[in-house]
């Protein structure tokens, strides 16, 4: 990952598409609200409130934790973002394209994967339990992630 190349971007300037979600969401277009939501898009990741207050400071953005927590929680509360609890801090994703997750138990590290990927997988779980999976965000896969192994 290129660190640094792209930072001088995480600034107000959002994509119109991020202005136009939080319209349509019906919540005020905040320099924070669209900072994380740039952030989050662009690094296609799941994060700690740390580690977007990390990214944001090199970026030579300072926003206090609060401020960042406060923003992910409206996020999360409209569905545009949501929240993964596994060991450690809660990291948070954008809820763009369908997909499940995984969770290192070393070091709290969560990854997606698409849900068109565990079609099968998901499948198997009706046929077995009779419970019907949500196609995004129901499948919780423990491990140790390639970091930690
Ligand atoms: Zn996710
Ligand atoms: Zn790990």
């Amino acid at each position: 990952m290129s660190r640094g190349t792209r930072s001088a971007h995480h600034d107000t300037t959002a994509s119109p598409d991020v202005r136009m979600l939080l319209r349509q969401h019906g919540l005020r277009c905040t320099p924070s609200r669209i900072r994380v939501l740039n952030l989050f898009s662009e690094s296609g990741r799941h994060l700690s409130i740390a580690e977007v207050c990390g990214r944001l400071a090199r970026a030579g953005v300072a926003v206090h934790h609060t401020t960042i927590y406060r923003t992910l929680e409206s996020l999360t509360a409209i569905g545009l973002m949501h929240a993964v609890h596994g060991p450690g801090a809660a990291r948070y994703g954008i809820s763009a394209e369908p997909h499940h997750h995984t969770v290192c138990q070393e070091c709290g590290e969560v990854s997606a994967i698409a849900s068109r990927h565990l079609t099968d997988a998901v499948g198997r779980v009706e046929e077995l339990t009779g419970l019907r999976p949500d196609s995004s965000g129901s499948l919780l896969v423990y491990g140790r992630c390639a970091r930690c192994d």
